[in-house]
């Protein structure tokens, strides 16, 4: 499976032929008048592109003139976590720079029951994901506090419609493996025909909001399989693919992604910050509510920043934190650790903060177990 890898700027007049030539060599040129061509962006949440927290508008610019050369009209979609759609193409850039072209620019709408096998049976997928004839995903390279990374195949979850994806984290989410196996699914359910990623401009740190830090790598990969480009992103980053739980769950279900034939020269970024990765639940079942409650990091809110604009108790899948309330109050017994209120949160506010009991826990960890033992 071959992987394309260039430097890249987002600079149109390079970007143009870079993109049309990674689009050919994935199959692109199947593309024709009539194809229901689905492009999937990152569209999280508003941000300028300066933020790193979406793909770049150049890049949607340039898939879709690849598109309308030929003969195609594709539709631009995504299933944002917080803002209006309006809002972020706007904030984005992206509605200038799709000004013109013939191209359909919308959420998802209706959801349609696919089977995505087990433990999840039957869940609900977006109708133009499911019934497009070609799916070109384009996901950010970005750090992600809950899975490390988000890249090729974490985009996809963004086919999971609007209010439905909080009622995932709340099924799944607050167990790191379960809530990857259930990404790995959705991937291997739609495999897209393209893949690019955007590691033009990346994001490291504390990602995949606001909270997180643009990282200018100037890299772009293609890939016609979305397993084996996240895995080749690791290789760049120095990372084993095993720390990066969607990554691992398709190689414990059985799909481990085909090996990648590079076609470029894969930088090596050894300095790549990555998120403190937000907690996992261990230790007994019966113990797992004692342990969510006392033990794991807490949603916290810095209110010298937040601006009460409630896209956290939105989104909040447990209604654990009270809306309108300043400073901001949350129930951390109702709290489920999804740390979804951190990933919207516009403003950078909210962090996750160790509490003392798993302080001290990390710490006697830390003394008891040599180094190296203690993740
Ligand atoms: S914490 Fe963030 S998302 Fe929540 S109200 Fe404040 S600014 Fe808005
Ligand atoms: S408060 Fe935040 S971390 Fe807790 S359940 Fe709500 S969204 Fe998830």
């Amino acid at each position: 499976m071959s992987v394309i890898i260039r430097r890249a700027s987002y600079e149109r007049d390079s970007l143009r032929p870079l993109i049309f030539g990674m689009m050919e060599a994935m199959g692109g040129n199947e593309i024709r008048k009539g194809s229901r061509v689905l492009i999937k962006p990152n569209l999280l949440s508003p941000a300028a592109p300066g933020r790193a927290v979406l793909t770049h508008p150049a890049i949607i610019q340039a898939v879709v003139e690849y598109c309308n050369g030929r003969g195609c009209r594709p539709l631009v979609a995504d299933s944002p976590a917080v803002g209006s759609f309006n809002l972020i193409l706007r904030v984005s850039g992206i509605r200038d720079a799709l000004h013109g072209l013939d191209c359909e620019c919308r959420p998802f709408q209706n959801s349609i029951r696919v089977d995505i096998g087990e433990p999840f049976g039957t869940i609900d997928i977006a109708e133009d994901a499911v019934q497009a004839d070609v799916i070109v995903n384009l996901p950010k390279l970005k750090t992600h506090s809950q899975m490390l990374l988000t890249l090729a195949v974490k985009n996809l979850f963004g086919c999971v419609v609007g209010y439905r994806k909080p009622e995932w984290h709340m099924r799944a989410g607050v167990d790191r493996q379960m809530f990857a196996r259930l990404i790995a699914r959705i991937g291997l359910n739609l495999r897209p025909a393209v893949n690019i990623l955007d590691g033009v401009l990346a994001m490291e740190g504390q990602g995949p909001g606001m909270g997180g830090l643009p990282r200018e790598l100037g890299v772009l990969f293609a890939a016609g399989d979305s397993f084996t480009l996240d895995r080749v992103v690791c290789r760049m980053l120095h990372l084993d693919p095993e720390q990066v739980p969607v990554l691992k769950a398709a190689r414990e279900m059985g799909f481990p992604a085909p090996e990648a034939e590079i076609d470029g020269s894969l930088p090596m970024i050894r300095d790549f910050r990555l998120p403190r990765l937000t907690s996992l639940v261990y230790g007994p079942k019966f113990l797992h509510s004692f342990i969510r409650r006392q033990v794991l990091q807490r949603p916290v809110c810095d209110s010298a920043v937040c601006r009460m604009c409630g896209e956290c108790w939105k989104i909040c899948p447990a209604r654990a934190i009270a809306p309108e309330e300043k400073p901001l109050h949350f129930d951390y017994d109702r709290c489920i650790r999804c740390y979804c209120c951190i990933e919207v949160c516009p403003f950078g506010a909210l962090a996750a903060a160790e509490t003392l009991a798993g302080r001290i826990l990390r710490r006697a960890a830390a003394f008891l177990l040599p180094p190296g033992k203690t993740g």
